[in-house]
Order: structure tokens, then C-alpha cells, then sequence
């Protein structure tokens, strides 16, 4: 699965959590422009 950030658009692969947040593989912090929210991008 893919996560795009909803602020800037930038692409990580990402998992889905069991509640629906999209967390970027290896970005704990969230996007490199500070942002955490993330949408799902189908592939
Ligand atoms: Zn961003």
C-alpha cells in the first residue's frame, strides 16, 4: 500500500492500522514537511 500526505503529496509505501491510519514505513515522525495525515493511494 501507498500513503500520500495530504499536505504536500509526497509518496511512501505505508501500512494501514487496524483504525484506518496511514503510517509511512519508516517515517514515525510523519512526512518530511512535519505533517501526519496521510490518504491512501490505490494501486
Ligand atoms: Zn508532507
Amino acid at each position: 500500500m501507498a500513503g500520500r500526505c495530504r499536505e504536500c503529496g509526497a509518496v511512501y509505501s505505508a501500512w494501514i492500522l487496524a483504525d484506518g491510519t496511514v503510517e509511512p514505513i519508516g517515517k514515525k515522525g510523519g512526512c518530511r514537511c512535519g505533517a501526519s495525515n496521510f490518504e491512501t493511494l490505490s494501486q
